[in-house]
């Protein structure tokens, strides 16, 4: 049993980390400024409400519950917000997260999981992705993440950095799931088309050199994340080394075949327009997972059907009528 500090504790990935750690026999703590987080997401321990860049409230926090380790979620994550307001995503995501490992220097905090993105690699030039690839982010939010792994390295902490490759689905218990203020992901505006919140969905670009011509991507479960979490805590526990894994499911999924799904899986027609491509997308999106399979004993348990299924369940009961 250990006492875990969850920056972000209170959204997406993070609220399914909690999930995981209490399953696990840890006990969370959420620290979370409740900016894009909801509390009623927050159900496996406490919520400190607080921002990374208060480092006097930080250090409260720290010495009050004396965690072992930190899982750091928290994060300003849209691709196309970074890209107008890149001050603000270096502000919150890079000195936020440094403000954070100082504070876990001055309490003696070793060891931080942190949330990264398939967005550090840029445009890739070989797939699958494996970890030695080159970090050449093509925006703001992955420069982000990807000066946090620098410092990471350059810290005297112990981590392991997650990349994740497209976030996905919701908790098969139907208890926690996606819910973003500004939507921008594939599978929850399809879902939102589903529940008759908006009318279509757009395509963004159908003239890929990819099978169906629309962009493929390596959608990975919520679940599956948080399980990769709680073995990456265990690694460091047990003296593993620094670094990154990739988590996805090493299985591409084309945007067609997300809205495919989507109709099986809602019996709504999802109606489809299609758009000119957006600016930033690469064609292809795969990733290697056989260092997170050797060095985690982990597996992806939930394919791109399952993912979106229990989105479905999760949106439908959070979004429907
Ligand atoms: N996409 C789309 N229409 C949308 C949102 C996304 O066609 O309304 C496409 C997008 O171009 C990309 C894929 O779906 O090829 C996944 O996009 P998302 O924003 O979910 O994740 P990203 O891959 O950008 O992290």
């Amino acid at each position: 049993m250990a006492v875990v500090l969850v920056t972000g504790g209170a959204g997406y990935v993070g609220s399914h980390a909690c999930k995981a750690l209490a399953a696990a026999g840890h006990r969370s703590v959420v620290y979370d400024n409740l900016a894009t987080g909801h509390r009623d997401l927050v159900r496996w321990g406490p919520l400190e409400q607080g921002d990374l860049l208060d480092a006097d409230r930080l250090d409260a926090v720290l010495a009050a519950h004396r965690p072992e380790a930190v899982l750091h979620f928290a994060a300003l994550s849209v691709v196309g917000d970074s890209v107008r307001e890149p001050e603000r995503y270096r502000r919150n995501n890079v000195e936020g997260s440094l403000a954070l490992i100082g504070a876990m220097e001055r309490h003696g905090v070793r060891r931080m999981i942190f949330s990264s993105t398939a967005a550090v690699y840029g445009i890739p030039q070989r797939l699958p992705i494996t970890e030695d690839a080159p970090l050449a982010p093509i925006n703001p939010y992955g420069e982000t993440k990807a000066e946090i792994e620098r410092a990471l390295a350059a810290s005297g902490l112990a981590w392991t950095a997650l990349r994740y490759f497209n976030a996905a689905g919701a908790d098969p218990e139907g208890e926690i799931g996606e819910h973003h203020q500004t939507e921008t992901h594939l599978i929850p505006i399809v879902l939102h088309v589903a529940l008759g919140l908006r009318p279509a969905i757009a395509i963004f670009g159908d003239d890929y050199d990819t099978p169906d011509g629309t962009c493929v991507r390596d959608y990975i479960h919520v679940s599956d994340l948080a399980d990769a979490h709680v073995r990456a805590l265990a690694r460091l526990e047990g003296g593993g080394t620094s670094g990154p894994f990739n988590l996805g499911t090493g299985r591409g999924t084309s945007v067609q075949e997300v809205v495919d799904l989507a109709r099986t899986v809602t019996g709504h027609a999802i109606p489809v327009e299609h758009e000119p491509r957006r600016p930033g997308d690469p064609p292809v999106l795969v990733c290697s997972n056989e260092a997170a399979r050797a060095a985690l004993g982990w597996q992806p348990r939930h394919d791109a059907a399952t993912q979106v299924a229990d989105a479905w369940r999760w949106h439908r009961r959070r979004f429907g009528a």
